[in-house]
């Protein structure tokens, strides 16, 4: 019998603001700002997590974990990534793997990149080796290069156990 093998793509970005604390990944990176929104705002995991809910057919972020609600107010998005995984898995599909790209103009990310590779394998119950994730800037342009937010794009391929 083939394998059935299903990709999906993620997008998300977040404005940069100051009083927040700039989560990426699922961890901690010193910084002047931070990403508003109703969770810890880790605008990484939501590509993964939206990456995750297109390969499965499980809607979106939105339709998963609706903002607004307050059990979802500050929540460490690692535990909707971990939601999220258990409902590939209930689905009927295991994770291959994942790739995600961080677009920020500043800080310097690349000190960061393993530990987040750690943190989303993980929450997700995978080998970090299943996980790659890169950091890019837009060369001053636009809004990410105003540092007025960060962008990621994530894919994920998952296949049918
Ligand atoms: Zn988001």
């Amino acid at each position: 019998m083939q394998k059935e093998f299903r990709v999906g793509i993620g997008y998300d970005s977040h404005p940069l603001v100051s009083g927040r604390k700039l989560i990426l990944g699922g961890i901690p990176i010193p910084h002047d700002k931070g990403l508003s929104g109703w969770s810890d705002a880790d605008v990484a995991i939501h590509a993964v997590i939206d990456a995750l809910c297109g390969a499965a057919d499980l809607g979106d972020i939105g339709t998963q974990f609706p903002p607004e609600e307050p059990e979802y107010k500050n929540i460490s998005s690692l535990v909707l990534l971990t939601k999220t995984s258990k409902l590939v898995k209930a689905k009927g599909f295991k994770i291959v793997n994942i790739d995600v790209t961080i677009m920020a103009q500043r800080p310097k990310l690349s000190p960061f990149i393993l530990e987040m590779r750690q943190h989303i394998s993980q929450a997700l119950g995978i080998s970090p080796a299943q996980v790659t994730v890169k950091a890019t800037t837009t060369n001053g342009l636009g809004f990410i290069g105003r540092e007025e937010g960060i962008a990621t794009q994530s894919v994920a391929l998952i296949e049918a156990v």
